[in-house]
């Protein structure tokens, strides 16, 4: 039978509703036993939802929640996300967790950052040292042969916990086949992530991961990682600065990988300026504007060199979660900025709008003067072309 739209409204909207009931009495709980019922339901539902590909209700019920500033957001968040990218299933030696993991990486270059598809070999050495450093003993791994940028990350509910059933069924291979083609586009930045895609399978209730075991702490867990998986990173990052990132869940390591960048993305724009015009961090000065759509989206930092106007960088410091105005991320860019060298900091009081240049799209950056401007390197020091060493 032939639907028409409206009735399809009226249809998601149901749906939304009772995701909001669920998530509204799960956040007033005051039990774990209660805790449990509301969860359980609210599982069911959204396993429902993702089956059936509804994607707006999912959505729906987490603006309507948004608005309402309501607990319940952060809890049927926390729901959907967790059904995303982690299930239950049999097997012939009893249940098995399955886990979406992330293993992202913070990198710098002067040449465009690759995105690509992961040879055998190195995507061997990676799975190696995952399973080696990363992951418990009873963990079984899948991961995807591509070095994904953010913007080709799965970028649905469906399309993430598709992903997710995708890997699982590649388990006994160890490795799931991405193809290129289908992947999006990249916007090209001086610093950006990359990431590692993967599965984790492991004895229902079993540990997942080293930290969960008692004798190693995230830290160490981190460390033993860094090393491990340097020279396996050196191939898919030549001729680049790159910090490799704890792996975890995928929607936390995301999280995580999206706030480490803005800092990095500051000090490689340093590091970068200082090397490519020979000067000294002390040399340059930030302006550091705040821009709006309907609220802040970020604020955009210039760079400039001491007593010239000229803006010949900047960087795109997106404001992230519930941060807003009175959050405390001006305080953190100064330090950022004065810890990476750069002395002279000046912050615009009036609102900019978020514009980019029509031509080539890239974000426009504040002068001294509050105007939103192209940034230019001087000519002589573009680096177009030029290999690091
Ligand atoms: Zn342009």
């Amino acid at each position: 039978m032939k639907t028409s739209p409206s009735s399809r409204r009226g249809r998601a909207s149901r749906e939304a509703d009772l995701l909001i009931q669920l998530a509204e009495g799960l956040a007033l709980s005051g039990s774990r036993a209660e805790d449990r019922f509301w969860e359980h339901r609210l599982d069911q539902e959204i396993d429902a939802l993702l089956e059936q590909g509804d994607e707006g209700s999912l959505n729906a019920a987490l603006d309507r929640l948004a608005d309402r500033e309501s607990r319940a957001y952060e809890e049927l968040a926390d729901a959907i996300e967790g059904r995303v990218e982690h299930s239950t299933v049999a097997s012939s030696d009893g249940p098995r967790d399955l886990l979406l993991f992330a293993a992202p990486v913070l990198a710098w270059s002067r040449m465009p950052l690759p995105t690509r598809s992961v040879t055998d070999s190195v995507l061997a050495g990676l799975k190696a040292a995952l399973a080696e450093h990363v992951f418990s003993e009873h963990a079984d791994l899948a991961l995807a042969n591509y070095f994904f940028s953010p913007d080709q990350l799965p970028s649905s509910f469906g399309e993430t916990a598709d992903l997710r059933l995708s890997l699982a069924q590649n388990l006994p291979k160890g490795h799931l086949a991405i193809n290129a083609q289908s992947l999006g586009e990249t916007a090209q930045f001086l610093a950006d992530q990359r990431y590692i895609l993967g599965v984790a399978s492991v004895p229902q209730g079993q540990s997942l991961f080293r930290w969960q075991e008692g004798i190693l702490s995230r830290d160490e867990v981190l460390a033993a990682w860094r090393k491990a998986a340097q020279e396996s990173l050196t191939h898919l990052l030549p001729a680049c600065g790159f910090e490799p990132m704890l792996p975890r869940a995928y929607y936390v390591a995301c999280r995580d990988a999206d706030r480490a960048a803005r800092p990095f993305s500051v000090s490689a724009s340093v590091a970068f300026l200082t090397t490519t015009l020979g000067i000294t961090p002390a040399m340059l000065s930030a302006v550091v504007a705040g821009c709006y759509n309907r609220q802040l989206e970020e604020y955009r930092i210039s760079f400039l060199v001491s007593n010239d106007e000229e803006v010949i960088h900047g960087v795109v410091w997106p404001l992230l979660g519930a941060e807003d105005e009175m959050s405390d991320v001006l305080e953190e860019i100064e330090t950022t900025l004065k810890e990476a060298g750069v002395q002279r900091v000046e912050f615009l009081r009036q609102r900019m709008p978020m514009e980019y240049c029509e031509d080539c799209g890239a974000p426009l950056y504040p002068t001294l003067d509050g105007e939103l401007v192209h940034a230019e390197l001087p000519e002589e020091s573009e680096p177009a072309g030029q290999h690091l060493h």
